[in-house]
Order: C-alpha cells, then sequence, then structure tokens
C-alpha cells in the first residue's frame, strides 16, 4: 500500500532519548480521515511502553495516544468529518467492527484484538502502528472523534486517554448522589477522576502518597483528601466506600483499600502496575468484596465522555511542553513531578 513520509517523536531501544524520525501514514482509504496533530498528552502507559514494562514492546516506537488537531483530508466516503474540523483519536483505532463485544460498543475488548494507536500490529502497512507524537494521523472516521466547541484543544488531550479511562468505571460502577467513591492517586488519571466523580454527584475521598497534593485535591474538587501514610486518617474511611479507582501504576498494597470498602464494594484497577499484586482472602470474603478492573472505554463511550466534559466545563490541568522538553518531561513523569499531566504542543516538529 502506499504511504506518506511524515516526522514523528520516538525512540529504538530502552533508556535511549526520543528523537525526531520519519514514518509512514497509510494513503487516505475510502473511509479515512487524515488528522493534523496539534497537541499530544503524555500518558504513563507511554512511559511503561518506552522502558518496555511490559515487554511488548515493537521498536522502534513512536508514543502518543491524547491526540487532538485538525482534520486536513477525507476518503471519498467519509461522512462525519469536514476539513478544517477539530477532531481527536484516543487509544483505539481500529477493531473487528462484527464481534459481540465490537457490537456492544465495547472496541476495547474485540474478540480479534483491539488495534491500539500505537504498538499494536498494523493492518495496512505491516510492522507497528505509530502514535500521537507525530505530525499526522490517518484512521477510519468510525474511530475518530468530535472534540466540542466549548473545550480548550490542549487541555482536551488527556481526555482521550486518561479522561475516559476513568469515565467509563465510574459510570459502570454507578458513581453518583449518596454514594461514596475513593480515588487513589492523584496523577493524569487520578485528578481528572476528582473532577469527574465530583460531575456525576459523587461524594469524593481521594487517597495520595504526596502531602503536596493535600490542597490541590480539594481545589480539583475532592470533598476529603486523605494521605495514606497517615493511619489514623485511613481507619476512619474503614468500611466506608462504595468502590474506588485505583490508578496507581506502580506495585502496592491493594488490601489496604479493599477493607476501605462497604460489602459489596469493589477496588476497581486502572492502573498498571507491571507486577502482580497480592489479594488477601479474608479482604474480599469479608463483605463479599471484589477487586475488578477496567480497560479504556469504547468510541461511543469516548464521544460521551468528551459531550459530559464539555457540559460540566472539565478539562485537564497540564503542563505544556515544547517536541524539545520531551525527554525531560518523561524523567519527570517518572519522579512524579508533573501537576497533572504534560501535553506536547506538536507545532515544534514542522520547524
Ligand atoms: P501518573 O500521572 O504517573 O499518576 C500515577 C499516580 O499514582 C501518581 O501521581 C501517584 O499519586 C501514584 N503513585 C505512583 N507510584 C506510586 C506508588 N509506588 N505507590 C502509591 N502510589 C503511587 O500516571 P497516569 O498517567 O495517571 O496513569 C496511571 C496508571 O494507569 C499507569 O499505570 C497507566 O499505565 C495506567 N493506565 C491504564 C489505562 C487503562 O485503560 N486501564 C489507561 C491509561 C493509563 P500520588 O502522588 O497522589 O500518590
Ligand atoms: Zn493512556
Amino acid at each position: 500500500m502506499k504511504s506518506k513520509i511524515v516526522k514523528a517523536l520516538g525512540t529504538s531501544a530502552v533508556n535511549v532519548p526520543l528523537q525526531v524520525m520519519n514514518i509512514n501514514r497509510r494513503e487516505l482509504q475510502p473511509h479515512d480521515v487524515e488528522m493534523e496533530i496539534l497537541f499530544c498528552g503524555i500518558c504513563h502507559s507511554d512511559l511503561h511502553q518506552i522502558k518496555n514494562d511490559f515487554g511488548g514492546t515493537m521498536w522502534p516506537i513512536v508514543p502518543g495516544h491524547e491526540i487532538v488537531g485538525k482534520v486536513t483530508r477525507v476518503g471519498v466516503h467519509v461522512k462525519n468529518f469536514k476539513i478544517g474540523e477539530r477532531a481527536a483519536i484516543g487509544c483505539i483505532v481500529d477493531s473487528c467492527g462484527k464481534c459481540e463485544y465490537c457490537e456492544d460498543d465495547l472496541e476495547q475488548f474485540c474478540d480479534e484484538g483491539t488495534t491500539y494507536s500505537f504498538n499494536s500490529a498494523d493492518k495496512y502497512l505491516g510492522g507497528a502502528t505509530y502514535g500521537g507524537f507525530s505530525e499526522s494521523y490517518v484512521c477510519n472516521e468510525k474511530y475518530m472523534l468530535h472534540v466540542p466547541k466549548s473545550l480548550d484543544l490542549a487541555s482536551t488531550a488527556p481526555l482521550l486517554c486518561a479522561g475516559i479511562t476513568v469515565y467509563s468505571p465510574l459510570k459502570h460502577w454507578q458513581a453518583g448522589p449518596g454514594k461514596k467513591v475513593g480515588i487513589l492517586g492523584i496523577g493524569g488519571l487520578g485528578h481528572l477522576a476528582i473532577k469527574i466523580a465530583k460531575a456525576m454527584g459523587a461524594e469524593v475521598i481521594v487517597f495520595t502518597t504526596s502531602s503536596s497534593k493535600i490542597e490541590d485535591a480539594k481545589r480539583l474538587g475532592a470533598d476529603v483528601a486523605v494521605l495514606s501514610s497517615d493511619a489514623e486518617q485511613m481507619a476512619k474511611y474503614a468500611r466506608k466506600l462504595h468502590f474506588i479507582i485505583d490508578t496507581v501504576s506502580a506495585k502496592h498494597d491493594v488490601n489496604t483499600y479493599l477493607n476501605l470498602l462497604r460489602h459489596d464494594g469493589s477496588v476497581v484497577l486502572v492502573g498498571l502496575p507491571p507486577e502482580p499484586l497480592e489479594v488477601g482472602a479474608f479482604n474480599v470474603i469479608m463483605g463479599r468484596r471484589s477487586f475488578a478492573g477496567s480497560n479504556i472505554g469504547g468510541i461511543a463511550e469516548t464521544q460521551e465522555m468528551l459531550d459530559f466534559c464539555a457540559s460540566h466545563n472539565i478539562t485537564a490541568d497540564i503542563e505544556l511542553v515544547s517536541v524539545q522538553q520531551v525527554n525531560e518531561a518523561f524523567d519527570r513523569l517518572e519522579k512524579g513531578d508533573v501537576k497533572y499531566r504534560f501535553v506536547i504542543d506538536m507545532a515544534g516538529l514542522k520547524k
């Protein structure tokens, strides 16, 4: 298949800094949309993948799956996007479209395997898909999102992964009035979980390892922020919470949090610690509790989340960085030094 060369930021091995490289984008198919990328968020999953934390990284890798920009070309059969319109791409760029999961708008669980926006097998060009740290992206319009006009484009980028990853379980486990929802970790996902859970009407109790984030958590909308090392404060919430969204990216003790659940409550893991987590039997059998998980969200739900965020005026708190600052941003993300999401201004890639 014909392709077009575009500039991207990628790396060829663990511990090799990201640098400008050339990649191929496929020739526009009849249902494809080409988007010029204006901003792209840096998610902790990008960091896991460039460190090969899960062992499946295909090299070279071009990360980035919180992608926003402007439509530049449309294929002959495209119905829902017009040139010049704002658009977005999240984690999913393809799926089989016919299995029971795809039919239920759960493309993230596609029977034939979801194609992710980066580090997945590319069905068109072979090799790996290359992500949003690049000049442009081409995908079928089915996987492209509309960005509501009222949302600021740069701070909308993190909604495409961090936003949907917390919106989907908050909705599934029914955050709302009368529900006490715990959020574990205040990073990219966690700070959006606070905002979204609050907008859904829940009472939000946040648990953090960082004393520097306690005040900020309240500014973000949390009703209570608890330093997880403060045993006295932690004890106050024993058996009190309906469910907890766990966004922690590293190994941690989930039993502490299972014990904060009411009966029938769930700790819902969305964080991806590379190592297995231990669950003590008594922490789940007592109170009929669950230890569950959730993976991003489908395309229809991602659009619903963007519309929900627009109607509640929610975007991420971001630190905008240039293309030249990307490696420094990854170093800072690894140290937990970001409030609360780095977003790359992709304009620098064209120079
Ligand atoms: P992030 O911005 O780095 O935030 C993670 C937060 O976890 C940190 O800010 C910190 O919060 C807390 N934390 C980090 N290390 C910890 C430790 N050792 N013990 C306890 N708490 C710790 O990362 P993110 O972008 O929000 O992503 C979070 C995780 O979700 C990553 O593993 C990422 O790969 C994963 N993820 C999963 C999905 C999915 O579909 N399931 C989608 C996107 C991302 P405090 O300072 O407040 O303690
Ligand atoms: Zn992500």
